[in-house]
This record gives structure tokens, C-alpha cells and sequence, in this order.
């Protein structure tokens, strides 16, 4: 299948039943070894890997060489067969060698030590880098997740439709890449953050199951799980409940799993946002690993102790003895570290207490503590001797968040570090917190989902309250991606834009486009998206989408290979109406 007019075989594939056959190769010199006065050793590789060919010491290539190489597979002598080499038990002997091209030094060695070079040179010859073994898998990965969801999406009568690159802008809540018009200057077309009114408007024109691998682009800051750039599984579906939607999304997950591990992964969990909050502090849990958060406000209901009285919510963590040993003693700092830690993440303090032998227990507040409130501290913490107890007391959202986030920093294994814990974190509410200016709640999500029908009465006397039929899915404390059953109903639709502080005229006015077509027969429908980085980099054992992507942008956002952002020509800025303001002053 790999043979072309140039080679009849790829490197990494010869074997011992190929031993006797002449073949032809093409690659490039990964290494080259002189042996003995006559002969030397070129290492050839191309994608699939690499076989040893002995070459007439004459023959002159050096690192990263074009050669085509002919010539007869035998077996290595006795004594140099190479164990950690899939085709190390053979060598290609008698060879013929063309040079195709020759190549400068590169810059950095094109192997597993390139890993030790800083990224931004990796990324300045990300043609090179891509050479290399790792970026080779974890590109094929891809591809298989890819074609996985592309199958099990058609299998599951999923139409691949595609949308538009360059759109208006849209509530969906990230910041937006924007595109100056040149016909129309001051006007701009925004970049997709994703598809999600095209796919909406899909279901109003009968497609039914809609899917893409759509490029989606956010103007955010980048981090190890955030590209501007980035491609997600979209889809939406009509008649459907939730249910029908994560069945779908789930088999087409499970599907690229298994094409990127060969085995079954395990089952999607499922719980609501408000137990992943009580249990896990965040609304991404990350389920390989313990030391769920647990609550104690009944313990300290009647309590002395000024900084636990009357506290909304009291909830503690337990951390393994093995974790800190010696954190009362020794370990004072770990124990300020924590402290800082949970400060800065919005608690007005963090108790500590350290249980010994005999239920007895060492802690600052140990002596505001009764008898009673300890034994049912130790009891409610199920704690061991040498197990270090954290508690915050504050608001519910504080000490979720505090001890969501301690949890993590302490407990967190890597996130590609197996096992896999798939959830499903469902009933997300409608709206988060209100905007400190207007007064009017901030969406959840986008303003499209739509309320969880139980609670549709709560929407005027307490919105905060109210769920939406929204959901993620998350992977080892990651979000791959979120959905949600949509608001179909225009009347809906108004009402949720009126309580985000939109009126009629602005809705009408800013997403007219989108809310007149649901006059015309909109089908309940409900759709979800997941991103293919995030889940390719765990699926490919790597920390960083960058290392799943072929040409990624830096943590700064910059492409050093190409140097892009780059500024461009007055001319061509007048071109499209615009004009610099100078830049801003640096403090
Ligand atoms: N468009 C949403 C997102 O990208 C996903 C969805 O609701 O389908 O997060």
C-alpha cells in the first residue's frame, strides 16, 4: 500500500520474512556510524521508523539526507541485534544509495532529545520537529480520532454540514476575532467562536442531525488546554431529550477511544453540577482520584469557635497521611503554602488540624473546639491517624471553589496519566452570579439553552436558582466540551434575553437573524460540542494540545515559524478604513 514508483517498502516495516527480498527505500538519515575502514551504518527513517542499512564507507550523507536506498534485507549478525528496534533483528546489506537531496545541519537533533529544547525553537521549525517519532504519533492519533467520530457520526445518521468562517457577531460569550470588511469599512465580520447559530438554524431547515469537525476561534489567553484555534466535534439533533444527545456524543467519544487504544473505555459517569460542586469543589471533576470535599456545617452548628458560627457552608477535605507526613512538625511551611494558596483563591482562612493517635488532635483552633465537635469532625472526616484535615468556612461558593482547587493542587495527577474517568455533569444552572454594573444575571453558558422545565417558575422571583438543561463533558478534570437542549420557543427566547438585560429592540436588532427563523417552525432540539485537541492530547498521552496540533501558536500566542502576528502596510489598512492609534504606554 506504501509502495510508490521510488520504494517498494517503508522503513519501519521490514522483518525477518522479509529477509532475501531486495528493497527499495526512501527516507532520511537519522544517523550515520562509520564500521570499520570499508563500511558505515546509515540509520534510515521515514514516518513508520527506521532500519539500519550498511552503506559503502564512501558513500557521503549526513543528518536529515533525502537518500533512496536499495539493496537486500538480511538478518544482523550474531551479537548486534538491537531489542529495542521493531526492525532490529534485520539490516539492509548490498546497497545502492542515491542521494535525493541534501539537507543543512538542522537545528536541533531530529529525535527524542529535541524534547529538550525549548518549545519556541521546536515550534520556529515545526517542519523538522514534525519529523520526529512523537509528533508523528501523536498527528496519527488525530487522525484516527477523527476518522472514528467521522464514521460513528455517519453510522449514526449525522449529515456533515459546513458553516461559515466569516459571521456576525454573536452572545456566545467568548472574546471574538474580528475581519475589517473592505466593502463595507467600520463593519467587521467575526470569526466563529462556533457554529452554534448555524447549527441551530440547520435544525429549523429539517437537517436533523447535524455534525461538523468545525475550527472554532476564541480571542482568549492561552494556556495548556487553550489554542485561538481549535477544532471541536459540533453537533445538533432534533426531537430529541438530553438523553438522546449524550448517547450520541457518547458513542462517537467511545468510538475515538477505542480506535486510539484498541480497548473499550470505561463508562460515561454522569452526576449533576450541584453533587460534582458538593463533592468535588469544581464543575470539571477530575474522578481518578479521592478527597472528595465533605460537609460539616451540622458538625459545628452549635460551635463557639467565632470563625465557624453562623458560616453558610463548612467543608473539609482530608489529605492522606502519606501525603504530608510530617506537616504539624516539620512541615510548617507546606501548611502556610496551603494557606496562601486558598487565600488567594478567595477564603478569609484556612483551618488546619492534624489528627493524632486516640482521637487526639493538634491544630491552632484546637483549644475553640469542643470534645464533642472534634469526635464528630474525625468521625464526619472518616480521618486516621496522621491524616491532615483542611476546613474552610464562608459562602457556599468560597468553599467549593477553595477546596475544589486544594483538592486538585494537592491530589491532581496529570491529566494524560490513566486511568480514564469520563462524567457527564448535567443541569449546569441557567445564569452565574450578576453583573456587578447592571444588575442583570450573566448566562451560564450561551443564552440558548434552555431552562430545565421544573423550574421555569423560579425565572422571576429567583433566576439564580434556576437549572438549565445544559451539560459538560469532562475527562480527567478537563471540559472536553458542553451542550445543551436549546430554547426553541421565540417567546422563550425573549424573556431569557430580557432577564440578561437584552430588550426586544437590541435582541432584534443584534440576533434578528437568528430569532426571526424560529417564527417559522423551529423544532425542539439539542446539540453539544467537544473538543478534538483535548481529547486527542489525553488519548496521545501528551499534557499540552499543543503537542497535537501541527502548527500550534505559543502560550504568548505568536507562530515563531511564520512570525505571525505580523503588522502590515499602511496601504493596506486604509484599504479596509482603518487607521493605528499608537500603541498603548507599557507602566
Ligand atoms: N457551541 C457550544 C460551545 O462551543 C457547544 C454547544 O452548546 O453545542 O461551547
Amino acid at each position: 500500500m506504501n509502495s510508490t514508483a521510488m520504494r517498494t517498502h517503508m522503513c519501519g516495516e521490514l522483518r525477518d520474512a522479509h529477509i532475501g527480498s531486495t528493497v527499495s527505500l526512501c527516507g532520511w538519515v537519522a544517523r550515520r556510524r562509520e564500521h570499520g575502514e570499508k563500511l558505515a551504518f546509515v540509520d534510515l527513517r521515514d514516518h513508520s521508523g527506521i532500519v539500519q542499512c550498511v552503506v559503502d564507507n564512501d558513500v557521503d550523507v549526513r543528518s536529515e539526507y533525502v537518500i533512496r536506498v536499495t539493496g537486500v534485507v538480511r538478518a544482523r549478525p550474531e551479537g548486534t541485534v538491537n531489542a529495542n528496534l521493531p526492525t532490529g533483528t534485520v539490516e539492509i546489506g548490498d546497497c545502492q544509495v542515491e542521494v535525493l537531496n541534501i539537507a543543512e545541519p538542522p537545528p536541533f537533533p531530529v529525535d527524542q532529545r529535541a524534547d529538550e529544547v525549548d518549545e519556541g525553537i521546536r515550534l520556529r521549525y515545526r517542519y523538522l520537529d514534525i519529523r520526529r517519532e512523537r509528533m508523528q504519533k501523536n498527528l496519527r492519533v488525530r487522525a484516527l480520532v477523527n476518522s472514528a467520530i467521522r464514521r460513528e457520526m455517519e453510522s449514526n445518521g449525522f449529515l456533515e454540514v459546513e458553516t461559515p468562517l466569516l459571521m456576525p457577531s454573536t452572545p456566545e460569550g467568548a472574546r471574538e476575532f474580528l475581519v475589517p470588511s473592505r466593502k463595507e469599512p467600520g463593519s467587521f465580520f467575526a470569526l466563529p467562536q462556533s457554529p452554534q447559530l448555524w447549527k441551530q438554524l440547520l435544525m429549523v431547515s429539517g437537517i436533523d442531525r447535524y455534525y461538523q469537525i468545525a475550527k472554532c476561534l476564541r480571542d482568549e489567553d492561552l494556556r495548556a488546554d487553550r489554542q485561538y484555534e481549535f477544532m471541536q466535534l459540533d453537533a445538533e439533533m432534533s426531537f430529541v431529550s438530553q438523553d438522546d444527545v449524550l448517547e450520541n456524543i457518547g458513542r462517537a467519544v467511545v468510538a475515538a477511544a477505542k480506535a486510539v487504544t484498541g480497548e473499550e473505555p470505561p463508562t460515561i459517569q454522569r452526576i449533576t453540577w450541584l453533587e460534582a460542586m458538593n463533592r468535588f469543589g469544581v464543575d470539571k471533576p477530575d474522578m481518578r482520584f479521592g478527597m472528595e470535599l465533605v460537609e460539616l456545617t451540622h458538625v459545628f452548628s452549635g460551635t463557639e469557635f467565632k470563625a465557624f458560627a453562623g458560616a453558610e457552608s463548612i467543608k473539609g477535605i482530608r489529605v492522606d497521611a502519606k501525603v504530608y507526613p510530617d506537616a504539624a512538625a516539620s512541615g510548617r511551611n507546606k501548611l502556610d503554602a496551603l494557606t496562601d494558596r486558598a487565600k488567594k483563591v478567595g477564603a478569609k482562612g484556612l483551618v488546619w488540624i492534624k489528627v493524632g493517635p486516640d482521637g487526639t488532635v493538634e491544630s491552632p483552633i484546637a483549644k475553640f473546639l469542643s470534645e464533642d465537635e472534634i469526635r464528630s469532625l474525625v468521625t464526619a472526616m472518616e480521618a486516621q491517624s496522621g491524616d491532615l484535615v483542611l476546613i474552610v468556612a464562608d459562602n457556599w461558593d468560597t468553599t467549593c471553589e477553595v477546596l475544589g482547587t486544594l483538592r486538585n493542587d494537592i491530589g491532581r495527577p496529570p491529566v494524560h496519566e490513566g486511568p480514564y474517568a469520563y462524567v457527564w455533569v448535567t443541569e449546569f444552572p441557567l445564569f452565574v452570579g450578576v453583573d456587578p454594573v447592571s444588575g442583570t444575571p450573566r448566562p451560564g453558558h450561551h443564552p440558548f439553552c434552555h431552562p430545565h422545565p421544573d423550574d421555569i417558575s423560579l425565572f422571576d422571583t429567583d433566576p439564580l436558582k434556576v437549572r438549565a438543561l445544559a451539560y459538560d463533558l469532562v475527562l480527567n478534570g478537563w471540559e472536553l466540551g458542553s451542550g445543551s437542549i436549546r430554547i426553541h420557543e421565540p417567546e422563550l427566547q425573549r424573556r431569557v434575553f430580557n432577564l440578561l438585560g437584552i430588550s426586544d429592540e437590541e435582541a432584534d436588532k443584534r440576533f434578528g437573524f437568528f430569532l426571526q427563523p424560529f417564527r417559522y417552525g423551529a423544532p425542539p432540539h439539542g446539540g453539544f460540542a467537544f473538543g478534538i485537541d483535548r481529547l486527542t492530547a489525553i488519548l496521545a498521552g501528551e499534557e499540552n494540545i499543543r503537542e497535537v496540533i501541527a502548527f500550534p501558536k505559543t502560550q504568548s500566542g505568536a507562530d515563531p515559524m511564520t512570525s505571525a502576528p505580523t503588522p502590515v502596510e499602511n496601504s493596506h489598512l486604509a484599504e479596509l478604513g482603518l487607521r493605528l492609534l499608537p500603541p498603548p504606554a507599557t507602566s
